[in-house]
């Protein structure tokens, strides 16, 4: 039947109940939100102006929302210490908070949660993290570099703005636009996102989960890895989905609408690597979508169904009955899990690249490419994800050049070919032997694989592109078989060895395609909703 055209389309509809719930919300919050722009005189730049479109945006839903713009050169600026154009201040009379660029893109994630917290003047930091922050007795003075390109630096960002509205007293915060202030971003050599110093340590590169970094704050350097006490949170689910990639979402809807309690937990950016993918544009439905806008459309129609823990990293697994899963944040105890774990970015493995990660190595060009414009980049590899992200980069006006060790492209013909009509330069045949640079990346040395030829070539920076491996750790924790390969082994059913564990997307290796993913992770919720109902391993 064909749709009629006076209808409100359901996607406009949603986005009115959304600002409605928003508007709502905002009325019920005790605190007015008073914001202070500071921008220098008479210069009307990019990020002035995305400060002002932003805030009219978000003042349109509250009245509790205030503005006051002032010249860099106004007593008020000398009071707080202000030099850079434009600089917002977020309720500076209660905390010590402010943004320098703009909350655009990604960003007015970060900027919605601030006000929120704002507004309600609760951190509502876990109790785990507010068991460890309460024994910071001294200044952090915390930078976040952040991008609006970035779908990892509202995590990082808003674990920082939490930590700054729990102790004022203690916590100050400077919201960093990589592009907005390169001066900066130079100083402290960030040529990745999210990164977040305090008191000028490195704390934190990438998003990580808040109990975290707020252990990271505390100790001033950085933390990989935090237990939680003894008296955390216990759930109790039929299924724990580990992993929020297009596997565990769509297993979490499948689960869910077959009447199973089921949770997903996600320590990063939902999406996996979706997230970071430019373009994609063999996803039946869509002929060419963002990849952050086709994780967007997955999460709101996964969270219709299945609860999503999301910066919760899993630290522990029991195969006891019920299988124990501890998270950073609370303990499961669940009949089944789900292995979505997806896979991690390969390294090349050479000297240099570990030194220089995040000061130009680079293994995400949506996150960072923007940081490049108009400077010279390799990127390696010669799958999809290598010709796709060069020419993602190429159309944003970095100067890349694609380094490939074979004479021929593993990426489909039809990249390959807008690669070629795109004249983006390729190194064929060639490897990287060495990436050199002091504090940032200058230089690689190539070498010929055919004639054994060693050459230099100066460059800003290196991304690396070159496939993902299977994230093992929590499979290994268990006792899960791998394939030769190197993938989890399972019947075909997504059952492993371990009763009640099983595996979907690209852990268990195959395409490795989102499709492919989405269906592996809808097989897999429906072996494990027959197994509930009737257990193979009790026959
Ligand atoms: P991939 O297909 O495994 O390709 C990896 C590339 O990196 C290969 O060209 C490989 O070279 C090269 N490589 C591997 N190790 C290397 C090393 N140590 N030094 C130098 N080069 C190295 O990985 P991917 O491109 O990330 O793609 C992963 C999966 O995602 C694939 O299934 C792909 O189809 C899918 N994907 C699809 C799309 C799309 O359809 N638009 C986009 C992105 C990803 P050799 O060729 O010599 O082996």
């Amino acid at each position: 039947m064909m749709q009629d055209t006076m209808d409100t389309p359901q996607s406009d509809m949603a986005s009115d109940a959304y600002l409605k719930q928003l508007k709502a919300t905002f009325e019920q919050m005790p605190n007015d939100i008073v914001l202070y722009l500071f921008t220098a005189k008479g210069h009307e730049d990019a990020f002035t102006h995305a400060n002002r479109q932003v805030i009219r945006a978000f003042r349109e839903l509250s009245a509790k929302i205030t503005l006051q713009e002032y010249d860099l050169d106004h007593e008020l600026a000398k009071k707080w210490n202000i030099t850079s154009s434009p600089t917002l201040l977020i309720a500076p009379e209660q905390y010590s908070i402010r943004w320098l660029g703009a909350p655009m893109g990604e960003e007015a994630r970060t900027f919605l949660e601030l006000l929120i917290l704002v507004g309600l003047g609760k951190s509502q930091l876990s109790d785990q993290s507010l068991n460890v922050i309460k024994k910071i007795d001294s200044p952090r003075n915390v930078k976040v570099f952040v991008s609006p390109t970035c779908p990892y630096c509202p995590q990082q960002a808003v674990n920082a703005v939490k930590a700054a509205i729990e102790l004022p007293q203690f916590v100050s915060l400077e919201i960093i636009d990589i592009q907005s202030e390169p001066e900066l971003a130079n100083q402290y050599a960030a040529q990745s996102v999210p990164q977040a110093f305090a008191n000028d340590v490195l704390i934190g590169q990438g998003a990580q989960p808040e109990e975290v970094f707020v252990l990271s704050l505390q100790k001033l350097e950085t933390r990989t890895i935090f237990i939680p006490d003894s008296d955390a949170e216990l759930v109790e689910t039929d299924l724990l989905i580990v992993g929020g990639g297009p596997a565990g979402l769509t297993a979490g809807i499948y689960a869910v609408r077959s009447g199973l309690r089921a949770a997903v937990v996600e320590r990063e950016a939902l999406g996996g690597q979706i997230a970071t993918t430019p373009i994609v544009e063999n996803y039946p439905g869509f002929t060419s979508v963002g990849g952050k806008t086709l994780v967007d459309i997955m999460v709101s129609h996964a969270l219709q169904y299945v609860q999503i823990f999301q910066g919760e990293a899993v630290v522990d697994l029991q195969p006891d009955k019920p299988i124990g899963v501890l998270t950073t944040r609370r303990k499961f105890l669940t009949k089944s899990v789900l292995l979505a774990t997806g896979a991690t970015h390969r390294h090349l493995n050479v000297r240099g690249e570990s030194r220089l990660s995040g000061r130009g190595v680079s293994y995400c060009s949506t996150c960072d490419g923007p940081l490049f414009r108009g400077k010279k980049v390799v990127m390696v590899g010669g799958g999809n994800s290598a010709v796709t992200e060069a020419l993602h980069l190429f159309h944003m006006g970095v100067d890349v050049t694609l380094i490939h060790r074979r004479d021929k492209l593993r990426a489909q013909d039809f990249l390959a070919k807008q690669l070629a009509d795109s004249n983006i330069p390729v190194l064929w045949d060639t490897a990287i032997e060495e990436i050199r640079g002091e504090e940032r990346v200058e230089e690689i040395l190539l070498v010929n694989n055919k004639t054994n030829q060693t050459d230099t070539f100066k460059t800003d920076g290196v991304f690396i592109a070159i496939g993902y491996s299977p994230a093992l750790e929590l499979a290994e924790k268990l006792g899960v078989e791998v394939n030769e390969d190197g993938y989890i082994k399972h019947d075909g059913k997504h059952r492993t060895n371990v009763p009640g564990v099983y595996s979907a997307g690209d852990v268990e290796g195959g395409y490795k395609q989102i499709v492919t993913a989405s269906g592996q992770g809808a097989g897999a919720a429906m072996t494990i909703f027959e197994d509930l109902i009737n257990p193979y391993w009790l026959n």
